[in-house]
C-alpha cells in the first residue's frame, strides 16, 4: 500500500481513472462526492471486480483497469439527471 503515496505532500486523492488515466484532483475526503478531474471530468469508482483491487491478473497489469486496482462505475443519480 505504500505505492499510494508519491510524496505529494498533500492529502489529495490522486485517483487515476482506469479508462482516461485522467487524475482526481480534488482533496483526499471528497467522499462520497465524485472524483474530479482538472479537464472538469468527474467519476465514481469502485475496487476493481476483476483484480480484486490489485491492479495486476495473474502477474499482467489487470485490462479491466489497467492496474489501477479500481474501475469506474456508472451512476444514474436522479437528481442531476436532466430529460431534454
Ligand atoms: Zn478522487
Ligand atoms: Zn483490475
Amino acid at each position: 500500500m505504500s505505492q499510494l503515496r508519491r510524496g505529494v505532500g498533500k492529502d489529495l486523492c490522486g485517483r487515476v481513472h482506469a479508462v482516461t488515466g485522467v487524475e482526481c484532483y480534488l482533496a483526499d475526503a471528497h467522499y462520497p462526492r465524485p472524483h474530479q478531474s482538472l479537464d472538469g471530468d468527474s467519476w465514481h469508482d469502485g475496487l476493481c471486480s476483476k483484480c480484486t483491487g490489485a491492479g495486476s491478473w495473474r502477474d499482467f497489469i489487470c485490462d479491466r483497469c489497467n492496474g489501477a486496482g479500481f474501475e469506474p462505475i456508472e451512476l444514474i443519480d436522479p437528481e442531476t439527471y436532466q430529460p431534454g
